[in-house]
């Protein structure tokens, strides 16, 4: 697939990989919006949340226990943080490979631009 996401995923494009098993892989933003900023996204080609569907379920489940692990590990339990997937053109979503930022490490605002 000629998808930037699915080229890290088979390590074809570098990118700072902080954890890759089975059914998905994250790395660091290439453009942190905070301290803490990275991504997780599937192995399989996923546009989006919009296109998930019945046979993605456990992928799914997997990548937020994936994000809970690795938010612990990076120390935002304590304080908290934001998972947040950006969808089509009104959610602003600039890659089409579904992925779920994880930021922290600052304090967020509310309500999102
Ligand atoms: P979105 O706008 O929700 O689709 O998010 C795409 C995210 O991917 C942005 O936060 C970008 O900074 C990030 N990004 C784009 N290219 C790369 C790359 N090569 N490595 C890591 N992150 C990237
Ligand atoms: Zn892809």
């Amino acid at each position: 697939m000629d998808c930037l996401f699915c080229q890290i995923a088979r390590k074809e494009v570098p990118a700072e990989i902080i954890h890759e098993d089975e059914f998905c892989v994250a790395f660091n933003d290439i453009n942190p919006a905070a301290p803490v900023h990275f991504l997780v996204i599937p192995k399989k080609h996923i546009v989006s949340v919009a296109d998930i569907t019945a046979e993605d379920e456990a992928v799914l489940g997997h990548m937020l226990k994936t994000i809970a692990i690795l938010a612990n590990d990076k120390g935002l339990n304590e304080r908290g943080y934001r998972v947040v997937s950006n969808i089509g053109e009104d959610g602003q979503q600039t890659i089409p490979h579904l992925h779920f930022h994880v930021i922290g490490g600052r304090s967020m605002t509310w309500p999102p631009g």
